[in-house]
């Protein structure tokens, strides 16, 4: 049996299909630029790729191409369930979820908290129900893993009726991600996940900072929304929040436009000139000498340590340091500068493994009788998938 992953953008579906028992992807994929004149899917299997054109194709025809696929691959008969990645979950999920219409319309009530992300993945719910009606369909939140914080660490110092009225509060995103490389890091400690305390840093496009205490989310970086905490590729982190009215006076801007250029042309972009929001192009930059790169990628990483041994208080003990996303993954240079500071929370560098871990394979990165640190690649479809599985063996148990 076979569950699919799928994670619905605005104009775009990743997707996966994953055997969990044989720990293979029959699948996987990419449909892009929906709507538009251009869309199309890409679809990868047995080391091809090929693309399928589909002239302002939606979710819906997206959908098609693969369910024919699957049908000539003779898998559409293996699917079991679909486990979709959603965004916000609010308040009201702490857990995934069995998509029916309560839990659909939990999904919309949420809306506002992320009124980019959420009506996607309720589209692509919708579409995805349609084209494979027989099976069952799991809600995998981002938000839903950071639930567990305190209401010390969630709540804003904002006044009270904003959070009551409004659900102003911190939530927390890249929960999947989070609890995935806590749960991979403890075996490659070979400690019980129950005992440790990690702090795991996912840095890709977006990146956050979360502290984890026996596989609990205790605190992250992210907020409200994704913009809050860490330097990202296009997003500010932590500004003033008096930025806003100060920029609309001086420069005319409306909160629209404050809040696009903080989402869009800041964080490593901002910082490097307008330079990139690629961490890999930065740091080829900043050995050639370009200042604004060399300050993007030293700001990101400044930031980055600031925030990791601030989880420290979240914590109490640290037990290890986890990297991981497109940057943790792959930039020894950020996780080198990064640990070079963390020295005040007892990690040490090994050089040589750092340099190693870049192969893709990750592992432990710091010295010898050094706080651990290690590198776990993540995989979201893959806890996705396995999340999903697990909600439907307990419905069905
Ligand atoms: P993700 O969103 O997880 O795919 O991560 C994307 C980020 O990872 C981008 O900033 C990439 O530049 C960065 N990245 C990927 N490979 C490398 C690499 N070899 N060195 C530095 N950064 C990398």
């Amino acid at each position: 049996m076979a569950t699919l992953v799928l994670n619905c953008g605005s104009s775009s579906v990743k997707f996966a299909l994953l055997d969990l028992a044989a720990g293979i992807t029959h699948l996987s994929g990419l449909a892009e630029r929906l709507g538009a004149a251009e869309a199309s899917v890409t679809l990868r299997a047995g080391g091809e790729a090929w693309d399928q054109p589909i002239p302002g194709g939606s979710y819906a025809d997206a959908f098609a191409v693969l369910a024919a696929e699957l049908d000539t691959r003779g898998l559409g008969k293996d699917v079991e369930a679909v486990g979709h990645r959603v965004v916000h979950g609010g308040e009201h999920f702490q857990a995934p979820a069995l998509i029916d219409g309560e839990v659909l319309a939990a999904i919309r009530a949420c809306v506002p908290l992320a009124p980019l992300h959420n009506p996607a993945n309720l589209a692509g719910i919708e579409a995805a129900q349609a084209t494979f009606p027989q099976v069952a369909h799991v809600a995998v939140f981002d938000t839903a893993f950071h639930q567990t914080m305190p209401e010390v660490v969630y709540r804003y110092a904002v006044p009270d009726a904003w959070y009551t009225q409004h659900g102003v509060r911190r939530y927390g995103f890249h929960g999947t991600s989070h609890a995935y490389v806590a749960e991979e890091a403890a075996r490659r400690l070979g400690r019980p996940l129950a005992e440790l305390n990690l702090i795991t840093a996912h840095l890709g496009n977006g990146a956050s900072v979360a502290a984890v205490q026996g596989g609990r989310s205790v605190d992250t970086s992210m907020g409200l929304t994704p913009l809050e905490g860490l330097i990202m590729g296009t997003r500010s982190g932590d500004v003033d929040p008096g930025l806003h009215e100060f920029m609309a006076r001086q420069a005319g801007l409306s909160l629209t436009q404050v809040t696009a250029a903080l989402n869009q042309a800041s964080g490593l972009r901002g910082l490097s000139g307008g330079l990139g929001s690629d961490m890999r192009e930065l740091e080829q930059a900043a050995a050639q000498g370009h200042a604004g790169a060399r300050l993007a990628v030293a700001a990101f990483v400044y930031r980055l340590a600031k925030q990791m041994a601030g989880m420290a208080v979240a914590l109490g003990r640290v037990d290890a340091l986890v990297f991981t996303g497109g940057i943790g993954e792959n930039s020894a240079t950020v996780r080198a500068a990064t640990l070079e500071r963390l020295g005040v929370l007892g990690a040490r560098l090994d050089p040589q493994a750092n340099a190693l871990a870049v192969r893709g394979q990750g592992g432990l990165i710091s010295a010898p009788g050094s706080l651990p640190a290690l590198v776990v690649n993540t995989n979201e479809e893959l806890a996705i998938a396995r999340t999903a599985a697990q909600v439907l063996q307990g419905v069905t148990a």
